[in-house]
């Protein structure tokens, strides 16, 4: 152990599941080593759960919803939600510091997370006795409502880049509609799920009613979204594991939420604000390096000033810092080896004459960590991959555009749709823009990676399917139904 990699002081063990409210070894008795991307080193080992350990999940799950968790009033699980989110802010520190080590997230970031875990928990739970279903004006002689229930299981599948959001975000909302829930969390990314469930038991959460199973996504995650048990999967990821996990779930008919990736675009014309829009156009694609769903990965110019953002946001790239999580910099390593690799080699794909700018990495980085320097890159064509295909890391590029028409033809020109920002003192351009662009989200003078918990969030094309975030999340983690009443 060393500054980079400082002890872990962990609440929890890694190497066991989660299950019906205990801590039990993983059937297999197997662990998978837990790396800190900014050195290399092993730091701890994680359970790797098998397909019988999401079984007895998925079991304990079902029980805790037909008994103590089912049975327990809105208002109740309202309080619970407030009150884990109350415990999850006084260890903001322990989680962030548990999050920088594990998925080498600088440390600012990672507490930001930490409060946005806490803050998806108190909306959640302020909403879960506010959201209801309706009366239906029918014939005579009837009275028509609709009851919003549980699915009754869900299945969480979620990715490494902000493990406490997502937690969050899923959790949070499943909880909150009395659904019983069983986790998997990204392999790289384990150690803020596992205390989070500590955390909620110790808040007093009814056993049972959230189970986290670590492990492969191969194993644990198949297991999960094909398993006859499970009433609804909400997966968060990649396109290609997204498309396995919705086939797997429609052998069982079981909905599916698909929360993918993203080539989201920021246009800005000729007339935004320069310098309100900067610092949204580096931050919106260099946050958490880059590994973002919702990262600005194309910024769309008018070609008239395109020169002007060129080397206004090259001045920036210069300026940021990157280091390893514990330093808190601005950029982190990447999670792992492998990410780390993919993203060179999109970068080796354009001659090095293309990068208008490139961040200086520091001589003294540990060898072992998965550092990249930040790449802008200008004068490529909307076709090229690096402007279609997601990198997933610290890599924008710069596309020139003449006419508000082709802005809109470049932004929609790649299968995602996730979320885009749009820079123009126009208010017809923007309200023709919002409409007009494929995607989830659109920020007009602002760009939000995603937005606040209370906004609606998902996509259209290959970045998925479903809304989660906000009052709307409450809707997907539930079923309506109607009863229709004679009474003459
Ligand atoms: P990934 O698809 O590789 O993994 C996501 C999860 O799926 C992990 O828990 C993994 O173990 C599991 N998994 C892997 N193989 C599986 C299988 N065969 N069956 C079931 N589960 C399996 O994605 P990642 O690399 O962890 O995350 C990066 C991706 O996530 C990017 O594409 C990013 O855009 C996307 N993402 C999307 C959002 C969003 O809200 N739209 C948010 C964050 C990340």
């Amino acid at each position: 152990m060393n500054d980079m990699t400082p002890p872990l002081n962990l609440w929890f063990d890694p190497s066991k599941c989660f299950i019906g409210g205990h801590w039990v070894t993983p059937t297999g008795g197997q662990t998978l080593p837990i790396e800190n991307p900014s050195t290399g080193e092993t730091i701890a080992q994680l359970a790797r759960g098998t397909a019988a350990d999401v079984d007895a999940a998925v079991a304990a799950a079902r029980g805790a919803y037909r008994g103590e968790w089912g049975r327990t009033p809105a208002f109740e699980r309202g309080r619970l939600l407030m009150k884990m989110s109350r415990m999850v802010l006084e260890r903001a520190d322990e989680l962030a510091r548990l999050e920088a080590i594990d998925v080498g997230k600088p440390l600012k970031q990672a507490k930001a997370d930490a409060i946005t875990l806490a803050r998806y928990l108190e909306f959640f739970g302020g909403a879960a006795d506010k959201f209801m279903g309706e009366t239906i004006p029918y014939q005579p002689g009837y009275t028509v409502y609709t009851l919003r229930q549980p699915h009754g299981v869900t299945g969480h599948i979620l990715p490494w880049n902000y493990p406490m959001q997502m937690v969050g975000r899923s959790i949070g909302a499943a909880l909150a509609t009395g659904n019983a829930a069983v986790l998997k969390p990204a392999e790289e990314a384990c150690l803020t799920a596992l205390a989070f469930a500590a955390i909620a038991d110790e808040a007093g959460l009814p056993k049972g009613a959230f189970n986290v199973v670590p492990g492969l996504g191969e194993e644990v995650g198949a297991a999960l979204s094909s398993h006859p048990g499970v009433d609804h999967i909400s997966f968060t990821g990649s396109v290609a594991v997204g498309m396995l996990v919705q086939a797997a779930a429609a052998k069982n008919v079981v909905p599916v939420t698909l929360e993918l990736g993203g080539k989201s675009p920021q246009i800005v014309f000729a007339d935004a604000d320069l310098e309100r829009a900067l610092p949204f156009l580096v931050n919106g694609g260099m946050q958490n390096a880059g590994q973002t769903c919702s990262a600005a990965s194309r910024i769309l110019v008018q070609r008239q000033i395109a020169d002007e953002v060129v080397a206004r946001m090259s001045e920036r790239y210069r300026a940021l810092k990157v280091g390893p999580a514990m330093s808190d910099f601005d950029i982190g390593p990447l999670v792992s080896g492998r990410q780390q690799q993919i993203v060179e080699g999109f970068l080796g794909r354009i001659a090095p004459g293309r990068i208008a700018a490139r961040t200086k990495l520091p001589a003294d980085l540990p060898p072992g960590g998965h550092f990249v320097a930040p790449a802008l890159v200008a004068d490529i064509a909307p076709s090229h991959s690096l402007a279609r295909d997601e990198i997933f890391g610290p890599v924008q590029v710069v596309l020139p555009f003449d006419s508000e028409e082709e802005a809109i033809s470049i932004a929609n020109g790649t299968d995602y749709g996730l979320i885009a920002g749009v820079w123009s003192a126009d208010g017809g351009r923007q309200m023709r823009l919002a409409r007009d662009i494929r995607a989830g989200q659109v920020f007009i003078n602002n760009y939000g990676a995603g937005g606040g918990v209370e906004l609606p969030f998902g996509g259209v094309g290959k970045s998925g399917h479903g809304r989660e975030k906000g009052f709307e999340s409450l809707y997907g983690f539930t079923v309506v139904k109607t009863v229709a009443a004679w009474h003459g």
